[in-house]
């Protein structure tokens, strides 16, 4: 399958950082940031894909993963068109997406998955601390209330972390969340950088997911 998307995964609970880092890193030339959570954000809320995932988001539940991977597509497509994003020179850094075993499944024709980057933060109230923060700055309705964070969590270790174990363990890497970004970002670009220059310098297999 060789037009798939070369993917790395920014991987992890809500509040461990994946937005913050993506945007750094999406900032580096070489590397494309999308976030699924922002691309929801950005609809028009009075649409029918933006009632949809008013009303998923603000319980702090997964829109269904038909709505989402069709808008996700979509949204790709439109930025490989307007050349905002490059295939052929630039490594997909998907944040928030796959949400679940289902999505992975689904996004398996359309992105090869070098390399899943999982941090991992062991105090999960401290999470939760940084995304009642990050509410009040940025006013998100899904993390100002503790029932719905409290239920973000819940679907995070039902749904969201078996997503790692679709993946080979070969190509995860845990990187610890807790510290300042500038940190995490130095340990995370010691597992990025390697698989970026070689992306480009050699023609990679396609074979990193488990049959
Ligand atoms: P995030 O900013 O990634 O925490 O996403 C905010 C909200 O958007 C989530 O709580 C979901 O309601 C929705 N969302 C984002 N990404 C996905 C996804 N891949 N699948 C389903 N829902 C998603």
């Amino acid at each position: 399958m060789p037009h798939r998307y070369q993917t790395i995964l920014l991987f992890g609970a809500p509040g461990a950082g994946k937005g913050t880092q993506g945007k750094i890193l999406g900032q580096v030339p070489g590397f494309y940031h999308l976030s699924c959570g922002e691309v929801f954000r950005t609809l028009d809320l009075t649409s029918e894909i933006g009632k949809t995932f008013m009303q998923y988001s603000s319980r702090g539940e997964l829109v269904p993963d038909d709505v989402t991977i069709k808008m996700w597509q979509q949204n790709m497509h439109a930025r490989t068109v307007l050349s905002d994003y490059k295939p052929s020179q630039d490594l997909l850094v998907l944040d928030g997406i796959p949400r679940n075993v289902h999505q992975a499944e689904l996004m398996k024709k359309h992105i090869n998955v070098l390399l899943v980057v999982h941090l991992v933060c062991p105090d999960k109230e401290e999470m939760i601390k940084r995304l009642r923060r990050r509410a009040l700055k940025e006013n998100r309705a899904d993390d100002a209330k503790e029932e719905v964070i409290r239920r973000r969590w819940q679907v995070y270790e039902k749904e969201t972390f078996p997503v790692l174990d679709f993946y080979s363990r070969q190509i995860v890497r845990e990187v610890d969340a807790v510290g300042s970004p500038a940190r995490v970002l130095e340990h995370i670009l010691q597992h990025v950088v390697p698989v970026q220059e070689s992306h480009f310098q050699n023609s990679l297999t396609d074979e990193t997911e488990r049959p």
